[in-house]
Parts: structure tokens; C-alpha cells; sequence
């Protein structure tokens, strides 16, 4: 991102901060934990962004397929929560949400950050937010990797899960879960099918000593 993309996108958080703080008695306090780990997530995954746009690649999958699901995320997970709470367009699909479930939201969001910060340190120059493979590409079976193929999805599960106990809104809580279902449930098979083709026998036995989203022992 170039410095004046950095500027406006500093601009929009603070703006999005000030309306949230502002309407924090009708959305409740949840959404601005909500807002602050969207902060976070931003904050860990910027400097792979800017590195890797250096990587050469040479093998893209499903371009038009992942512009389409990508959209749909930023819209779940981002454009739509945003919109509710900054004008509560959605305001008649409101739920109330005690303190106690509320909490429950905030408890995922640690291992969520926690497995977001530790797949991106580990797949280094081999992440991409669209499936690809660049000159070079290494298969990362150590680190966050050891037992889990996709950790950084998992990661991302356990936000969009969080997303309607922080944000107490049937349509803007729930789009997350929506939209990154969507695009995992279609995303991983060519994913996995792409690392097969690179890897070969060294991914099969790693998909064989691994777990998708959960730890294998
Ligand atoms: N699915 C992984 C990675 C998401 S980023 C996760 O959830 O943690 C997507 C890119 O990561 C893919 O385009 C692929 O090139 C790369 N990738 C996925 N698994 C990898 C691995 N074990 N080693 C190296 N690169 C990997």
C-alpha cells in the first residue's frame, strides 16, 4: 500500500472509531472489541502484504472464482457489520445479548489472533490472500503447521464465530459465518488440489499427519 492508501485507510479507521464510540449505547460494547480485532487483524497481516508483493508467481487458481468469494467476505466480515453499526440500517433485526455471552465473543477472538499472527510469521513469503503459488514456494509443515493444514482459516472461523456475540444484530452478526463458509467450504479442495500437484508425495504425507482446521495428534 502506498502512503496516501495508508492515509485514507488510517482516515476511515479513525472515522468508523469515532461513529462506533459515539453509537457504543445502541450496539453495545461488544462491537467495539469487534472493531478493535478487525484493528488487529490489519495490523499483523500489513507487513507480509507489503513483503510478499515482491514474489514472483507463477501459478494462480480460480481467479474469477476467488474475486467473487473474497468479495463476499469483505461484504460478511467487514462492509455490512460496518454499515450496521454506523447506522443501524439493520436495527430491526437486533437481538439483546448479556454481558456474560458477550464475553464468551471476546474469549475467541485470543486463540483466533493468537493462530492469525502465528500462520502468517510461518508461511512467510509463501502467503497470498488468493490461492496461488510463487517461484520458490517451500511447503511450511513446521511452526503453527505441525498438526494443522489450515490454521489461518481456522483462525478465521473462530472470528466470524465470535462475530455475533459481539455484534448483536441477526443479519450483521451472522454474515461472517455466511461468507467465510462459503468460501472455505469451495476454496480448500482446489487449495489442497494445487499443493498436491506442487508437493506430491511430501503434501499427501503431511495431509496424512495433519488436521484441517483442528490439531491432529
Ligand atoms: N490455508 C492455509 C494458508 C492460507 S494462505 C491456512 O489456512 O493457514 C493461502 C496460500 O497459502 C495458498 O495460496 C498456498 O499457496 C499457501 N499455502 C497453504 N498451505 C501451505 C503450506 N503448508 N506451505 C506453504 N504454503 C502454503
Amino acid at each position: 500500500m502506498g502512503n496516501s492508501g495508508r492515509f485514507i485507510g488510517i482516515l476511515f479507521f479513525s472515522a468508523v472509531a469515532g461513529v462506533l464510540i459515539w453509537r457504543l449505547p445502541i450496539n453495545g460494547w461488544g462491537s467495539l472489541v469487534w472493531f478493535a480485532e478487525g484493528f488487529l487483524v490489519n495490523l499483523i497481516r500489513a507487513p507480509h502484504a507489503q513483503r510478499n508483493k515482491e514474489n514472483v508467481i507463477v501459478d494462480t487458481r480460480r481467479k474469477l472464482t476467488e474475486r467473487i468469494l473474497l468479495g463476499f467476505v469483505m461484504l460478511g466480515g467487514s462492509f455490512i457489520p460496518i454499515l450496521q453499526l454506523t447506522t443501524g440500517v439493520f436495527n430491526a433485526a437486533n437481538y439483546a445479548l448479556s454481558d456474560l455471552a458477550t464475553g464468551f465473543g471476546v474469549l475467541l477472538l485470543a486463540p483466533a489472533l493468537y493462530l492469525f499472527w502465528r500462520s502468517h510469521a510461518d508461511l512467510g513469503r509463501n502467503w497470498s490472500v488468493t490461492v496461488e503459488l510463487r517461484e520458490g514456494h517451500t511447503l511450511v509443515t513446521e511452526g503453527i503447521y505441525k498438526r494443522i493444514r489450515h490454521p489461518m482459516y481456522s483462525a478465521i472461523w473462530l472470528m466470524v464465530l465470535a462475530q455475533p456475540f459481539l455484534i448483536h444484530n441477526w443479519i450483521a452478526g451472522f454474515a461472517g459465518i455466511v461468507s467465510f463458509g462459503l468460501i472455505y467450504f469451495i476454496r480448500v479442495p482446489y487449495e489442497e488440489r494445487m499443493m498436491h500437484e506442487q508437493f506430491g508425495d511430501e503434501y499427501d504425507d503431511y495431509c496424512e499427519r495433519s488436521g484441517r482446521l483442528w490439531p491432529k495428534w
